[in-house]
């Protein structure tokens, strides 16, 4: 099964994703991290990218569905994906699925809407904070700390996400909701939208998800 999520700043996308991901053996396909490889590769597609970024451009969407379908070609498609950061838009859309139809004999079979509260979005984004050591990211108000302020796992200082203060958080809140608006009219015509109201805890939003794959 193939999944996309549609998720503002704050819904917990990256843990829903990961918890599939363990449960479900699914392949993750994030973007942002496609991009950031490609270019560290040295790869002519990784020049061209890194030209156009630098140049503060945006990368045209037949360059994503080139890299995405490098990407699908290397983990293959059998397991199922989750894609994360890609289709933003309408045109995204149609995009993949026609490369998910006439390349792998294959298509989008379930798009979550993580519905969240602003309030409470902006609560759990700001609450955010990561390790620079090896990754992991916590949120304050929802993980318990061996040591306050300390990562369990490896016991280096947490930071907090730069990016993160609330009137920078509700800029980017509106702005996503007012631009998915199109890619969710678009999957709900096509019958695959489903709506998962985020529950108060990471596991009560998981179980709506898998009650809703198990239909
Ligand atoms: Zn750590």
């Amino acid at each position: 099964m193939n999944i996309i999520f549609i998720a503002p700043p704050g819904a917990g996308k990256g843990t829903q994703s990961e918890m599939l991901v363990n449960k479900y053996g699914l392949n993750h396909i994030s973007t942002g991290d496609l991009l950031r490889e490609e270019i560290n590769s040295g790869s002519d597609l990784g020049k061209k990218i890194a030209e156009i970024i630098n140049g503060g451009n945006l990368v045209s969407d037949d360059l994503m569905i080139e890299m995405l379908s490098k990407k699908i070609d290397e983990l293959g498609i059998e397991k199922g994906i989750i894609f994360d950061g890609f289709p933003r838009t309408e045109n995204q859309a149609i995009m993949l699925d026609k490369l998910m139809e006439e390349k792998y004999a294959s298509k989008i079979n379930y798009v979550f809407n993580l519905v969240i509260e602003k309030s409470e979005a902006m609560k759990r984004a700001l609450g955010r904070i990561l390790c620079p050591s090896c990754g992991k990211i916590y949120n304050v108000y929802f993980d318990k700390f061996d040591v306050d302020g300390y990562c369990n796992v490896c016991n280096s200082k947490l930071e907090k996400r730069l990016d993160d203060n609330e009137e920078s958080f509700n800029v980017r809140f509106d702005s996503f909701i007012s631009k998915t608006k199109p890619l969710i009219d678009f999957y709900s015509n096509k019958g695959i939208l489903y709506e998962v109201k985020c529950g108060d805890k990471k596991e009560e939003t998981f179980e709506k998800i898998e009650v809703l794959l198990n239909k």
